[in-house]
């Protein structure tokens, strides 16, 4: 069983240098650890973290009916023996402000009926589920309609109001007129939309600074619409933004160092969005040979979010566009083509496009299925994510000097990576947050 004192689940670990009376040791046993790097498991590892910075300070074989007492400080002791652990998961591509999209209905219902103030309240409930699964950092890709709720839900966890993940955020993303919900209504009626609209490179750079101003981590901008599968079996689209626009957007991200997330599911909008030298390709359905290999040359990362696409295909096949169907097979095609192209690739789910009553960790199962090997899919969701996210000295991997985000199963992740779905002990910064 779980042993634990001197830490209380559910709060925020207390920051470094802040009202800090005293320092004290948290012992972590594991009956195996993988660290976030390594080709395979270390039997028997004990982890020590100092407590309130919540930092790894060492990481060593252990050895039975360790001594609890030490020198100074308290001392806490968690008890893993019978579990595997691994660093705490990054989900690279979340939407804590939605619950679900698979018809324009679903999504049009949350812009129309909901205010954002109760948006953000389940929001909140989203933050602590992503937590409690094991996702101990998240990059929210944005608020859809939300405007800045991000950026006060990510402020709320950090200053220790209500649990949550670590958080990058995105806020209010960019697209140009028409092209995204909510579509539909008579010219007369002035619906919300579920991100900023911006046309030509001047508003786009003002969309820029103001979202950057007001907190956005990254710029998440939309590259395409409306899929049409060619004759060929090449994933077709309608670019939206273009290319001068695109190349605005980034040079004026990148000025203010920041990075651009680019929704780019098909051939032209992956192209442009490689061509303006984007920072990430998400969900990326469909991407040219020549496009990966740009990718793997300027290193653009990929974040597949195969789980979504196949949760999704169904329903919007039945609401009149089946080419959501076809799409998982090309999908498909080009994760494996990814693979072989050496493109890096990271683990995002796109939660929130399907409903967070449903465990993220589902998308290790389809990489797997589709090519990666359980380490590949597992270092994807953790040494490379924090990679991606650039904050690879902090996170992702539990090693001395990093956070101690600690994630523990049951059973073999390298024989059945399922069992992420299936996570008993959630550490976020020292701090216990989840115990069964
Ligand atoms: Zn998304």
């Amino acid at each position: 069983m779980i042993g634990i004192a001197g830490v209380s689940a559910g709060q925020s670990a207390v920051p470094a240098g802040k009202s800090a009376t005293g320092t004290s040791t948290v012992y972590v046993e594991c009956g195996a650890l993988w660290d976030g790097k390594a080709e395979k498991a270390t039997p028997r590892v004990r982890i020590a973290i100092a407590m309130p910075q919540g930092k790894i300070v060492s990481v060593e074989a252990h050895q039975k009916n360790i001594g609890l007492g030490t020198a100074s400080g308290s001392v806490a002791h968690v008890d893993l023996s019978n579990q595997t652990c691994l660093p705490g998961l990054i989900d690279t591509h979340t939407h804590i402000l939605l619950q679900g999209d698979i018809t324009a209905e679903d999504y049009d219902v949350q812009l129309l009926k909901e205010s954002p103030e109760y948006r953000t309240i389940v929001a909140t409930q989203n933050a602590r589920r992503a937590l409690e699964y094991g996702f101990t950092t998240i990059r929210d890709l944005e608020t859809e309609g939300a405007g800045y709720a991000d950026v006060d839900v990510k402020k709320a966890i950090n200053n220790g109001v209500i649990p949550g993940p670590r958080m990058q955020v995105a806020t209010r993303a960019l697209d140009v007129t028409g092209a995204y919900p909510l579509q539909g209504y008579a010219p007369g009626v002035a619906v919300p939309h579920g991100v900023e609209l911006v046309d030509g490179a001047e508003e786009a750079r003002k969309a820029v600074r103001e979202q950057i101003s007001y907190g956005a981590d990254w710029i998440k901008v939309y590259s395409d619409r409306s899929y049409r599968v060619r004759e060929d079996g090449v994933l077709d689209d309608i670019p939206t933004f273009t290319l001068d626009e695109l190349r605005a957007i980034v040079d004026e991200a990148h000025r203010e160092k920041h990075r651009v997330a680019s929704h780019a599911m098909a051939l032209n909008g992956v192209h442009n969005s490689v061509a303006a030298g984007v920072d990430t390709i998400e969900h990326g359905n469909y991407i040219s040979d020549e496009d990966l290999k740009t990718m793997a040359a300027r290193g653009i990362w990929y974040v597949p979010t195969i789980f979504v696409g196949d949760y999704v295909a169904r329903g919007r096949a039945e609401a009149g566009a089946p080419v959501w169907l076809k799409m998982v097979g090309i999908h498909e095609d080009t994760f494996r083509r990814a693979l072989k192209a050496g493109v890096r690739i990271a683990f995002g789910t796109d939660a929130g496009g399907f409903d967070w009553g449903i465990d993220p960790a589902k998308e290790f199962g389809y990489m797997v299925k589709w090519g990666m090997t359980p380490l590949e899919a597992m270092r994807a969701s953790t040494s490379s994510a924090a990679q991606l996210l650039g904050i690879e000295n902090e996170v992702g991997s539990i090693e001395v000097g990093k956070f101690a985000d600690i994630v523990a199963v049951t059973g073999d992740p390298f024989s059945d990576v399922t069992v992420l779905e299936r996570v008993d002990f959630v550490m976020k910064g020292g701090v216990v947050v989840r115990e069964r």
